[in-house]
């Protein structure tokens, strides 16, 4: 991993960044490489391998300076169908996207007005005959204009007529190379750093009815079920980004030169780095425990949301301690610090908050009430 990203340098990632353009041949780097097929097995194509080394592969893509953002789902969208498909549709969509040939690299579930709250959604999917007719409409659908395939979840039971508010949403695999134009738009939304981020409005959009996965009014178990994989993955990559600030922070603190002396021979400057140091190498072990159970098949709910939530926290303490020891410097684009900043910011909100990872240890872990 470490000789791919040496190819794709800081300078690559900042023009991306200004131009707010996809790194495809990164992208397809990995992807000739078979780096993205790692959890699909190898009957199917993959490398067969367990979420412990898929993480190791994007904490390297972030540790480089490079952001995984962008094809990270590439890795695991497919594992809702990989467990929940049928065997027709494992077969057919799972070798093509093991080899690249195939992009399922989106999956459409936020919506603009009902936030965190999933179960409210309103983008439905009706039956008629042979297709679900899908309206409505999704925000922050990343990669969707890099992607062949999405995962959708809407609803197919109105939710007055479901007994609870998680039964009746199904998950559709949407073909995007026709969908587009058919009753479907996507819209790019520009956002403080480059993830390729959209829209999609959705009028009448015909989906076959074959493309549905698993069974209907059971999607919001599937989207569950995919979780843990997510938050261990996003871990992995913010002790990724993590890693990197603490390294650069580090040697510029031995390179500048101010009142005689290097910067780092300061203990307020020196202290904040250790701190961050430290707090990064817990939230892995965090990550490395919650990799290990998922890859056990033991539950694993608790520690891959307290992965995410130390490593998200680590990596944005990391950043600001870069900033604060570059000075100036880390406010200029050329020196990268200013565009990691941002990119790992997200990852205090998508593809969970923090406050929801807190409420779900206080109810599941803690067992006091559930407060919304
Ligand atoms: C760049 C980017 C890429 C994304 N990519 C995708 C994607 O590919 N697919 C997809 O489906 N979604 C995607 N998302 C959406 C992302 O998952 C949501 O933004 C995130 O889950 C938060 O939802 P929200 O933005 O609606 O915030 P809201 O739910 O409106 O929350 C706003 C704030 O209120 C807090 N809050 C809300 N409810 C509570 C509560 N009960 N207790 C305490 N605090 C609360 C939240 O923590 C948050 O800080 C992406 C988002 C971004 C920004």
């Amino acid at each position: 991993m470490r000789e791919i990203c040496e190819h794709f340098p800081d300078a690559y990632w900042r023009k991306l960044d200004a131009e707010r353009a996809y790194p495809a041949d990164f992208v397809r780097a990995l992807t000739d490489a078979g780096y993205l097929a790692a959890l699909i097995p190898e009957q199917y194509g993959g490398a067969g391998l367990g979420i412990a080394e898929a993480s190791v592969i994007l904490e390297e893509v972030n540790h480089s300076g490079a952001n995984a953002g962008a094809c990270h789902a590439q890795m695991y969208i497919m594992g809702s169908l990989l467990k929940h498909g049928s065997e027709a549709q494992k077969s057919r969509y799972l070798p093509d996207i093991a080899s690249g040939a195939l992009r399922l690299q989106a999956f459409g579930v936020s919506e603009p007005t009902t936030g965190s709250d999933t179960t409210q959604m309103r983008t439905m999917a009706v039956r008629k005959g042979d297709v679900y007719v899908v309206t409505g409409q999704k925000v922050w659908i990343s990669r969707a204009e890099h992607s062949d395939l999405m995962l959708l979840m809407a609803r197919t039971t109105p939710i007055e007529q479901v007994s609870k508010r998680s039964d009746g949403l199904s998950m559709l695999l949407v073909d995007l190379r026709t969908a587009v134009g058919n009753g479907l738009t996507i819209r790019p939304i520009r956002t403080m750093m480059n993830h390729a981020t959209t829209e999609l409005f959705f009028d009448g959009l015909e989906v076959p009815a074959e493309n549905l996965v698993g069974e209907e009014g059971r999607g919001f178990r599937y989207l569950l079920d995919g979780l843990n994989a997510e938050r261990i993955l996003i871990a992995a990559e913010c002790v990724g980004d993590g890693r990197w600030f603490v390294e650069r922070a580090t040697k510029y603190a031995k390179d500048r030169r101010v009142f005689g002396r290097a910067i780092g021979q300061n203990q307020g400057v020196q202290f904040p780095i250790a701190r961050a140091h430290v707090n990064i190498e817990a939230a892995d072990l965090m990550r490395i425990r919650a990799a290990d159970l998922f890859d056990r098949g033991e539950p694993c709910g608790a520690e891959a949301n307290m992965a995410k939530l130390l490593a998200a926290d680590a990596s944005w303490e990391a950043a600001n301690v870069a900033v604060q020891t570059y000075g100036g410097f880390g406010f200029a684009e050329d020196y990268d610090i200013e565009r990691k900043f941002r990119e790992t910011r997200l990852y205090q909100v998508a593809p969970v908050s923090t406050n929801l990872i807190l409420s779900y240890v206080a109810e599941h872990v803690l067992g006091l009430p559930r407060s919304y």
